[in-house]
């Protein structure tokens, strides 16, 4: 029988209800639980899938293809586990299930209401993962605020549950934040009373209660909001500001968050946490030896969610070579041929980053051209490997009107073009390339000496490919094709071999990088920008001290 925690949240959004979730689930992993984690979205959307980044951040995707909140992303990088479909629910998916049956007369006649059809596929949904017996403990997120109206159908389906379970195999944790007012230099608990009112008013009452702060909020204030907000004193957590999100982890675990989880939950043996690997990873995290400025072009690089799994890899990757990773936000629509020599003159590695659409293209393309003539280590990630297809073809191979059909739908040189199932394809959301392939890999190549083998697989989502009809014009010009998928002949990966470090993909590789499995493709990538950046220095202090003589 599995477990149920959910986590709901208080006071405001963006108090990171995801990463206290994962912090608590890797916390009962390193004991030895069975854990995962699901998030229900109260949004209308059947899955952020057709979200615009700006909106609600980068979209995940999972194993099986499913277009996910980026919730799910920390989920995986703290549990190095795969999450599915099954894992993020909106309330557009959950009214879509219900119209349906509606439809097909499964509700026979009668009238189908929020209470009980619709809290009742909610409550189905929040339990099938613990159907499988896979799991000991599934933790669930709530997304949104207590209070909202949208989260409303979410909170009664939890307090039915509360009501149908044994107490011991469900409980409530509620993040909520304890603001510090300067002029009064008091940390204020009356914004964490009113949320556990609302809660209460909706009949959850919290079991814990892990409060947000800036300061330390001390044994007096966790004393008060207990009493008013009738929880033990043991059970209000203070999750103070952390230098990084992998440190939550183990703040949580001085403040007993995990055993105290396990003792509501009435699970009494359990060892204690090994957390030997993550400590080693925050160790060299916290104290590099080396450091890179690497360059992400996008045009959402304003939003700092926009690339949140990018970011996270060079993290990872950055820690496994004891480096720091300094990333340099560059708007590809502010790059032109004029400035891009000075906009990234002092870069050691240039990330292309993933996107749809036409705006910042040519900055994209500018940027792609300095990298490869210039030595810059360069990688591509999906909208930046067709960049750098469209590169090569217009300044290497001579084809000058080379493009994409996503760009120019009536380019007569269209080296990246729409996949032929895509183009029968009208409806939005869920209708790309998603989710794992497999990928060949040329023995040899770099990407054979990253991967280290050469059959892959790795996470899509994308409706354009490179067109093999000029595979071999690329082949005799210097760009190979190292990676093809065997089944559908599409090219997965890009390279030029006589480049120091020049790969394009047209997978996620982000999606799959977690902290103890950082992945290779950027692992080798900050190996490359560090070998940059060795000659950067030398050749500065070189020019430096002969300007001297
Ligand atoms: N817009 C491109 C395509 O659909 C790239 C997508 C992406 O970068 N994820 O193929």
């Amino acid at each position: 029988m599995s477990k149920y925690v959910f986590v709901t949240g208080g006071v405001t959004s963006s108090l990171g209800k995801g990463i206290i979730a994962a912090s608590l689930a890797k916390l009962l992993q390193a004991r030895g639980f069975k854990v995962t984690i699901q998030k229900f979205d109260p949004y209308i959307n059947v899955d952020p899938g057709t979200l615009n980044p700006y909106e609600h951040g980068e979209c995940f995707v999972t194993e099986d293809g499913a277009e996910t909140d980026l919730d799910l992303g920390h989920y995986e990088r703290f549990l190095n586990i795969f999450t599915s479909q099954a894992n993020n629910v909106t309330t557009g998916k959950i009214y879509q299930t219900v119209i349906n049956k509606e439809r097909e007369g499964a509700y026979l006649g009668k009238t189908v209401q929020v209470i009980p059809h619709i809290t009742d596929e909610i409550k189905r949904r929040m339990l099938i993962l613990g159907q499988k017996n896979e799991f000991d403990i599934i933790i669930t997120e709530i997304g949104g605020t207590v209070g909202d109206i949208e989260s409303l159908p979410y909170i009664e389906a939890i307090r039915q549950l509360q009501w149908e379970m044994p107490d011991e195999d469900l409980l409530v944790v509620h993040l909520t934040l304890i603001p510090y007012l300067k002029a009064a230099k008091e940390l204020k608990t009356k914004p964490t009373q009113h949320s556990v009112k609302m809660l209460s008013e909706s009949g959850v009452m919290p079991d814990v209660l892990v409060c947000r702060t800036e300061e330390p909020i001390g044994n007096e204030i966790k004393k008060k909001i207990a009493q008013f907000c009738n929880v033990q004193q043991e059970a209000v957590i203070e999750a103070v500001d952390a230098a990084t999100i992998y440190e939550v982890p183990l703040i949580m675990m001085k403040e007993r968050l995990d055993t105290i989880v396990l003792k509501k939950l009435n699970i009494t043996n359990y060892p204690e946490p090994e957390l030997t690997k993550w400590k080693e990873f925050l160790d060299k995290l916290k104290y590099p030896k080396a450091k890179v400025t690497i360059g992400l072009i996008g045009k959402y690089v304003e939003l700092q969610d926009a690339y949140k799994s990018i970011l996270e890899s060079f993290v990872h990757a950055g820690a496994i070579n004891e480096c720091k990773v300094q990333v340099v936000d560059i708007h590809s629509e502010f790059i032109t041929r004029e400035n891009v020599a000075e906009k990234l003159g002092s870069l050691d590695g240039l990330l292309v980053a993933p996107g749809f659409g036409h705006r910042g293209i040519d900055g994209k393309i500018s940027a792609v051209k300095y990298a490869r003539e210039k030595g810059l280590p360069f990688f591509g990630i999906c909208l930046g490997m067709q960049m750098a297809v469209i590169e090569f073809a217009r300044n290497v191979i001579g084809i000058e009107n080379a493009h994409s059909t996503e760009m120019d739908s009536d380019t007569t040189n269209a080296v990246i073009n729409m996949m032929e199932e895509q183009k029968k394809i009208t409806k939005m959301g869920g209708t790309m390339r998603l989710g794992t392939y497999p990928c060949q890999i040329k023995i040899g190549s770099l990407a054979h000496t990253i991967y280290g083998k050469n059959q892959i697989s790795e996470r899509h989502r994308h409706r354009y490919e490179f067109n093999n009809e000029y595979e071999e014009q690329f082949e005799r010009n210097g760009m190979i094709a190292s990676g093809v998928n065997l089944e559908t002949k599409l090219v997965e990966i890009m390279e030029i071999p006589s480049h120091p470090f020049f790969i394009g993909v047209q997978y996620h590789p982000e999606l799959k990088s977690t902290v103890e499995n950082p992945h290779p493709l950027f692992v080798h990538f900050i190996g490359a920008a560090k070998k940059f950046n060795e000659h950067r220095m030398a050749s500065k202090s070189a020019t430096l001290q002969s300007e001297v003589i």
